[in-house]
């Protein structure tokens, strides 16, 4: 390790509070350097990024420096005053996103966002429960933790709140049910965990669930779910809120929001990490009706949201997107991706199942494809071999067993090759 890469590790410990993990902890990357869908670190080695998110036009898109350092210089202030870049965005995410979706807020993170959404649901259904999937993750908030079986059910958690009740996450490799076929159970869990919600009297103002669920591992629910889904939940009088922070602006590839992809409307769309590209940045995008009951005589003010800055960048978000056909890329290098994975299934029988959309991409590893018994120090010992050939990846799901693929949209054909490669060699020595 180089000695100003430990330097910034004995800093941290001094003033950064130990909860904040740092990823490949006994050689940790020191970064100065991203550009596209590469990372660069102090000593100038050079790292192929599958693992973040957010820079989803790629890491440094000289087009996001050069507007951001413009609007810096002219003017950055709040929604109080009147400026274009505001209503250029709002009438771009407006004009992208589900039709019936026309108005828009916009915070600093996707916390926010879906907190925002929580405060809308609660303000049109005049309602306080809430209905969520296992396994998932809504945000650092005490409220969106309350929603985030992710976090509260696990170490350090407090359970869950009486105003929420948990559906099992459409999981069709290893959730209680399983196949193509399998809609019509998971969506009987959304209605039986809205009427517990009534029985303990908490009627449900709203179902919150990623359309594709990223931190329960990359799931990909089963053809038909989720508009049955949204329909079980309003049969209840609960609004449906999509969660598109890691799955919305073009990651699906085929569609520009993944609930759109398999069938959904929601009525309230949150997204947060890529619509800034890196810069702190999220949005809510609703009804006029939802918008109209939030306007109850109390104002909506955010210091930073819906800046000047912000809504630039996250305006040319949008613009790179589409100028690069970045959507229409990752459904290409996406389904070859996944093709290529499937490909490795014969050879390596650990790996139990290859998933995704676009590049949302979950390959889960198991011990004995039969059992699917979870093959979780596999996946930790891949991704950590990975690491030393500089490629960046990492595991999610309830076991831990599930390799996350989701890099910046720029990825290539060549990419793909190379990590295709790395994993079949290193599975080769490692696996039982
Ligand atoms: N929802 C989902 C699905 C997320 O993945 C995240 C971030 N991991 C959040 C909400 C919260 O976003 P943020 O960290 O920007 O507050």
């Amino acid at each position: 390790m180089k000695e100003a890469t430990r330097e910034i590790l004995e800093r941290r410990a001094r003033h950064i509070p130990r909860n904040l993990s740092i990823l490949y902890p006994d050689d940790p990357i020191h970064v100065v350097q991203a550009r596209g869908q590469f990372l660069y670190d102090a000593s100038g080695v050079e790292y192929l990024d599958c693992m973040n998110n957010v820079p989803q036009v790629g890491h440094s898109h000289p087009r996001l420096a050069e507007v951001a350092a413009r609007q810096l210089s002219a003017v950055n202030t709040n929604t109080r005053f009147l400026y274009e870049p505001l209503v250029d965005f709002a009438d771009r995410l407006s004009e992208l996103a589900p039709e019936s979706l026309e108005v828009c807020y916009f915070t600093n993170s996707g916390s926010e966002a879906n907190e925002l959404a929580l405060r809308l649901a609660h303000a049109y259904t005049q309602r306080g429960g809430a209905v969520a999937l296992s396994g998932a993750y809504h945000g650092t908030t005490t409220a969106l933790i309350d929603i985030s079986p992710y976090k509260f059910d696990r170490p350090g958690g407090n359970g869950r709140a009486p105003h929420v009740q948990i559906a099992a996450a459409p999981d069709p490799y290893r959730g209680p049910y399983r196949g193509p076929t399998s809609a019509r159970e998971y969506v009987r869990e959304i209605d039986d965990a809205m009427v517990r919600a009534e029985e303990a009297g908490h009627p449900v103002a709203l179902m919150i669930a990623e359309p594709m669920l990223g931190t329960g591992g990359q799931i990909v629910p089963p053809p038909a779910y989720l508009p049955a889904a949204y329909a079980a939940a309003r049969a209840h009088g609960a609004l449906v809120v999509a969660d598109e922070i890691q799955v919305g602006l073009g990651r699906v590839g085929t569609d520009f929001w993944a609930s759109r992809a398999l069938g959904g409307t929601p009525d309230i769309l949150t997204l947060g990490k890529p619509i800034g590209n890196g810069y702190p940045l999220g949005a809510v995008v609703t009804t006029r009706e939802i918008a109209h009951a939030f306007d109850n005589g109390m104002e909506y003010f955010n210091t930073f949201g819906g800046s000047p800055l912000s809504c630039s960048i996250g305006l040319e978000v949008l613009h790179i997107l589409r100028d690069e056909e970045l959507p229409a890329h990752a459904a290409a290098v996406g389904e070859y991706f996944m093709d290529g994975f499937k490909g490795l299934m014969n050879a390596h029988p650990v790996i139990g199942d290859v998933r995704g959309m676009g590049l949302f991409i979950g390959v889960e590893f198991v011990t004995d494809p039969a059992t699917r018994q979870p093959a979780t120090a596999l996946a930790r010992t891949l991704v950590s071999e990975l690491r030393k050939q500089q490629i960046l990846m990492s595991t999610d799901g309830v076991d831990d067993n599930v390799l996350k693929i989701k890099p910046p949209l720029v990825f290539t054909h060549a990419d793909v090759n190379r990590v295709l490669e790395a994993v079949d060699s290193t599975l080769a020595r490692i696996a039982l």
